[in-house]
């Protein structure tokens, strides 16, 4: 049984639909995992902040654009009066649930429940495609099966359990469909993944089944070695290892959600990379074999802050990094990149929500220093404790640009730089110069 994964550009349209239904019918075995159409989740994000803010009318027109946006698309999806009917029940069911929300007073649970809506109307409406084009589909609600626990992570046995169960009720069946990024929390109330969480919906129902393979389709091909936005000439990598791809994928490869290859890896599950767009090209696998490149793609993350903390008390000290550390747990942020010296220690963070708390809790400790608008730049390569020579080109490829930290050797696979925002495209540029010139596409080694 394989995991096919879709994206929301992917099933975006109703002619895009129709080629996920091409590529998913080969009558192999395998569980269709489908986002939202794409726009919907940020619409309906939209949506629960005016309710939120009590600006009923206006939330109330985009309920009823949006609205119009999917008899359209229905429309244009299914051909017979009878299909048509039934998917626009089933938006109005959708509308129905949320309608309601507009005139009480809206709970976090409330927004959660807007929020499952695009991938509850997609997979429905995916499932009528199919239906009516005579391929038997059977519809799994990832509310069944899919859970997390009070600290947000994936209950991985209570996902197993329920979702084998299900898959057994029908043994003459092919293809099942399911939702990805909804699930339910502790408390047994709708929940989600986070954005961008189908990714992790497809590697978590893969590891839970032992799939052989879990697939995710996209609008790309594949994990490329730079940012194809601002470098020229970037290139798909063909093959990456879990870790390679979980450090690309936590540091601005948009590529995939950056938690989703670890339940892959411990499963030892593939997961291949493909393009909705062009679905023969071999796309990205990721396995337990490296890149078997020195370097093995470069990525970004911008809107980083970095805080610095001097102290005295630092040197020869003990306990002291611990104390720093509790201070980012009380406020729930954590914690990129970190480096250290005899008296001083710069670290970063991506969220900050609380930074104004955390900078007055850590004044207790000495001198504390913030520099706001740093990018990290992430360099992946394979084994890079073993390898020599890569450093000079990338000292020489930042040589005109302040670098404000450098950590090595966290990983045996990652680089990290931080430097100014405003020097990052550069940065990107050169190094790919560096690293990537002459560089072949293809694995070579
Ligand atoms: N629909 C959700 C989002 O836009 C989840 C996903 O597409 O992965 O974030
Ligand atoms: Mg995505």
């Amino acid at each position: 049984m394989q995991v096919f994964k879709f994206g929301g550009t992917s099933v975006g349209s109703p002619e895009r639909m129709r080629q996920v239904m091409d590529i998913i019918n080969d009558g192999q075995g395998k569980i269709i995992v489908l986002s939202a159409v794409s726009g919907t989740t940020n619409k309906l994000v939209e949506l629960s902040a005016a309710i939120k803010h009590g600006q009923y009318h206006r939330a109330a027109q985009k309920l009823d654009q949006l609205k119009r946006e999917y008899e359209i698309f229905i429309e244009e999806l299914l051909e017979g009066k009878e299909a048509r009917q039934r998917a626009s029940g089933i938006v109005q069911r959708s509308w129905a649930v949320m309608a309601q929300l507009l005139n009480a007073p809206f709970f976090e649970a409330d927004e959660k429940n807007v929020l499952a809506q695009g991938e509850l109307i997609s997979t429905q409406l995916f499932q009528l495609l199919l239906e009516e084009q005579e391929i038997p589909a059977v519809l799994l609600p990832a509310l069944d099966f899919m859970r997390i626990d009070e600290n947000g992570e994936p209950e991985m046995n209570f996902i197993r359990e329920n979702l084998i169960p299900l898959l057994e009720e029908h043994p003459q069946d092919s293809y099942f469909i399911t939702q990805g990024y909804i699930c339910r929390n502790a408390q047994g109330a709708v929940d989600n993944l986070k954005r961008g969480g189908s990714d992790y919906t497809a590697t978590l129902i893969g590891a839970a089944i032992h799939a052989s393979e879990i697939q995710i389709w996209t609008d790309i091909d594949g994990l490329h070695n730079n940012d194809p936005r601002v470098v020229h000439q970037t290139f798909p990598v063909r093959k990456v290892s879990y870790r390679e791809a979980a450090e690309l994928a936590y540091f601005g490869a948009k590529i995939l959600h950056p938690t989703c290859v670890i339940p892959a890896e411990q499963e030892n599950t593939p997961i291949r990379l493909k393009n909705t767009f062009e679905p023969a090209a071999p796309g990205t696998l990721i396995s337990a074999e490296s890149s078997g490149r020195k370097i093995t793609a470069i990525a970004a993350k911008g809107d980083i802050t970095a805080i610095r903390i001097r102290s005295g008390r630092m040197l020869n000290a003990y306990g002291f990094l611990r104390k720093v550390f509790e201070i980012f747990e009380a406020y729930k942020t954590p914690i990129d990149m970190i480096t250290t010296s005899e008296v001083s220690v710069s670290l970063t963070i991506d969220d900050d929500t609380n930074l104004e708390k955390i900078l007055a809790d850590l004044k207790t400790f000495g001198e504390v220093a913030i520099d706001r608008d740093q990018a990290i730049i992430c360099i992946v390569g394979d084994g890079l404790n073993r390898q020599t020579g890569h450093t000079k080109a990338i000292f020489a490829a930042l040589e005109q640009i302040p670098l404000r930290m450098v950590s090595y050797g966290g990983s045996l696979n990652n680089i990290s730089i931080l430097l100014n925002e405003d020097h990052k495209k550069e940065a990107l540029q050169a190094l790919h110069q560096f690293l990537f010139n002459g560089v072949e596409a293809r694995v070579t080694i």
